[in-house]
């Protein structure tokens, strides 16, 4: 089973790329076994011209005057083979008549090879797993939730009704339900932390939002992951300090791109410099860069220093 995920910031990528990306590592990851497979993309253009800042606030960050549009989050999933997944993904991308060729400046792709613990192989159970039909939050996980049955028990009591088997989906629906509670001001990696604390068991685990447009969050804890920079020339810094940094307007004009995955098969032909994500790190890629926060740490807040590798 593996995961893989694409982000990118101010570097002009066509959905064509993307695609590429997601089904190229999804590829590399294959020989790690798998049963069923899936990806969730969304593509954000002219993003972010205004952001919400940690006090509730908009900010100006863009001096372009575009237009936010946004494509997503589409997902696609298929029991078999990655050629059959990437068959329908483009038949799809037919039907809805999106723009293969066209840029954009702002990009997140989730992409996943479930090997079933709980659940049968079928579409349904395979991942990208969201939250509700809007698709609020969605989820690819590797690993097991050990106590999902507790989560499960507890959500359905707060009116939740599950669509799959699995146990990842206690995961989306968390987030859903700790958002619904802390409401919009709360930071994605914040609000993620907040759902690891009720977590058991072992997990690798990207989270996406309409909520957090062009922001993606990763976090392990047990199950390995590994974040690829693409460092962009002409970039003044491209990490966090701390976690409203990621809020912080005089980033905005920064370029990132990053490819996470399972493994380092998927990312090297990318990028050679590279991040291995330690246990309850949870990764936040927003604007122009990256934050790395461990939730067993003395200071949730404060970004924690990771070594950046060159292969
Ligand atoms: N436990 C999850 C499921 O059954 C994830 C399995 C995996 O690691 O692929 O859906």
């Amino acid at each position: 089973c593996g995961i893989v995920g694409y982000y990118t910031f101010n570097v002009q990528r066509d959905l064509k790329f993307v695609l590429d990306c997601l089904f190229n590592g999804l590829k590399r990851l294959e020989y790690r076994g798998y049963d069923s497979a899936g990806i969730a993309f969304d593509v954000v253009d002219a993003y972010p011209l205004t952001q919400k800042l940690a006090d509730g606030t908009q900010a100006v960050i863009s001096e372009e005057n575009g237009v936010l549009e946004s494509v997503g989050p589409l997902i696609i999933k298929e029991v078999g083979k990655v050629d059959a997944l990437e068959r329908l993904a483009y038949e799809t991308i037919a039907r809805d008549q999106l723009d293969l060729k066209r840029e954009f400046r702002s990009q997140v792709g989730i992409a996943h090879t479930r090997w079933a613990t709980h659940g049968p192989p079928s579409v349904v159970n395979s991942h990208p797993i969201p939250s509700d039909p809007e698709g609020q939050f969605v989820v690819v996980h590797n690993g097991i939730i050990t106590n999902y049955n507790l989560i499960k028990d507890f959500l359905i009591k707060h009116g939740e009704v599950f669509q799959t088997e699995t146990d990842t989906e206690v995961i989306p629906k968390l987030c859903k339900f700790v958002y619904d509670r802390l409401g919009e001001r709360v930071p994605f990696p914040k609000l993620v932390m907040e759902v690891l604390k009720k977590l058991e068991g072992a997990y690798a685990v990207l989270v996406k939002s309409t909520h957090y447009p062009g922001e993606l969050v990763a976090c392990k804890r047990g199950s390995p992951m590994i974040l690829g920079i693409k460092e962009v020339p002409g970039q003044r810094r491209t990490s966090f300090n701390r976690l409203h940094d990621a809020t912080d307007t005089k980033w905005r004009r920064e370029s990132i791109e990053c490819f996470i995955a399972s493994d380092a098969s998927a990312v090297i032909e990318h990028t050679k410099r590279v991040i291995v994500l330690e246990d309850n790190d949870v990764l936040h890629l927003c604007g122009g860069g990256y934050g790395i926060y461990n939730t067993q740490g003395d200071n949730v807040e404060e970004a924690v220093p990771r070594v950046l590798l060159t292969l």
